[in-house]
């Protein structure tokens, strides 16, 4: 069932990645970034395949050289997704990605030298359409500003974020958006807080090397639930030291859990205990990972015994409250049937894909 997100999102300019709208009132985008070897371009189309299916709106290739400049021509050609290019430095790659299809640069322009490059960069930006992202990294904080603060703190961060940020202002460019990322929560929250009431320009949410896939998902869920909470996020990426398809199921999950996004099946599940009547546990793993292709959204409630089994099949698309050997399916909670608890996932994944189904057909008619 729908459930409106009670978050007030921030005011921001939006700005576009390719098709993809980031700010304004646009979606928050989930996105993450390939981890393959860009010159090895069959290697790189299909992890971002991989990404494509489970829903990245965008993503990241790091372009390091003017090798791999070329290699994103190819891999451009193959997938649909917006592309963005990670570079450093160097003007000349950014000047090639462009010409081979990028949707978006992450680039700061302090870093690429002569204000004559950066001119040249954004003109050719400007002219096909591709936006920039500033990323700030407490990691990589300019020396002059590490020295005035001594260390990486949210002031430092902005004023290094706002320092490249002036220079395209003064190109009068304005398809920006920035982040400002730290491993630490507190500071990368309060960066994001401080550089909010700064600038409207669209945010890009990350907790840098959050860490595993365990404790980087908790990491990014505290750091982005904090931000999101408060409106601040436009787009989001979740860095973890995991396959990158973890982090674009982690980056929905977050928004699911905020209401600020519908994708898939949001199962509800109960941690399951000595009254349970079939083995919760098993079934939800299991329906959990048949889901993975599901894009419609729907609540499915999967409750061990009728405590609980029932209020939450009330709220849910389709609830299962176990029972005696033979488990209480609802439909927006009214009971419909019992299922054999031996044939509780069968069932269900034929029952809800049916049932997908006939809302798709729904849709198509009207
Ligand atoms: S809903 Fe029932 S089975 Fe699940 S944890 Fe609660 S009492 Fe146990």
């Amino acid at each position: 069932m729908h459930h409106e997100s009670p978050i007030q999102r921030r005011k921001t300019r939006q700005i576009h990645v390719g098709k993809v709208a980031v700010g304004g009132d646009a979606l928050i985008s989930v996105q993450s970034m390939t981890n393959t070897e860009t010159c090895d371009v069959a290697a790189t189309v299909t992890q971002i395949r991989r990404l494509e299916a489970v829903g990245a709106d965008i993503i990241r290739v790091s372009v390091p050289s003017m090798e791999a400049a070329e290699a994103f021509k190819a891999i451009r050609a193959q997938v649909e997704t917006p592309l963005v290019a990670d570079i450093h430095f160097d003007h000349r790659i950014a000047l090639q990605v462009m010409e081979n299809g990028v949707d978006g640069l992450r680039i700061n322009p302090g870093n690429i030298g002569s204000l004559d490059k950066t001119r040249l960069v954004v003109k050719v930006a400007r002219d096909k359409g591709i936006s920039i992202r500033i990323g700030v990294n407490a990691g990589s904080l300019e020396k002059d500003i590490h020295e005035k603060y001594g260390e990486p703190t949210p002031a430092a961060l902005v004023e290094s974020a706002l320092r490249h940020a002036s220079i395209l202002d003064e190109l009068n460019f304005h398809d920006v958006e920035i982040s400002v990322k730290a491993s630490d929560i507190f500071l990368a929250v309060d960066a994001y807080r401080l550089l909010s009431r700064q600038v409207d320009y669209p945010l890009h949410l990350g907790i840098t090397e959050a860490g595993g896939l365990r404790s980087g998902t908790v990491k990014s869920a505290i750091g982005l639930g904090l931000l999101l909470r408060e409106g601040i996020g436009d787009t989001i990426r979740i860095s973890l030291a995991a396959d990158p398809v973890e982090e674009i199921r982690v980056g929905f999950d977050i928004l699911k859990s905020l209401h600020l996004r519908q994708r898939g099946i949001n199962l509800i599940a109960c941690p399951s205990c000595s009254r349970q009547e079939f083995d919760v546990i098993n079934t939800t793993n299991a329906l959990e990972s048949r889901f993975e292709d599901i894009l419609e959204p729907m609540d499915v409630s999967i409750i061990g015994c009728v405590v609980n089994g029932i209020g939450e099949a009330k709220e849910a698309d389709i609830g299962l409250a176990g029972g005696d050997k033979r488990s209480i399916l609802y439909y927006r909670g009214k009971q419909v049937d019992r299922i054999d608890n031996q044939n509780i996932v069968d069932v269900l994944e034929k029952r809800i894909r049916a049932e997908i189904a006939e809302r798709v057909a729904g849709r198509n008619e009207a």
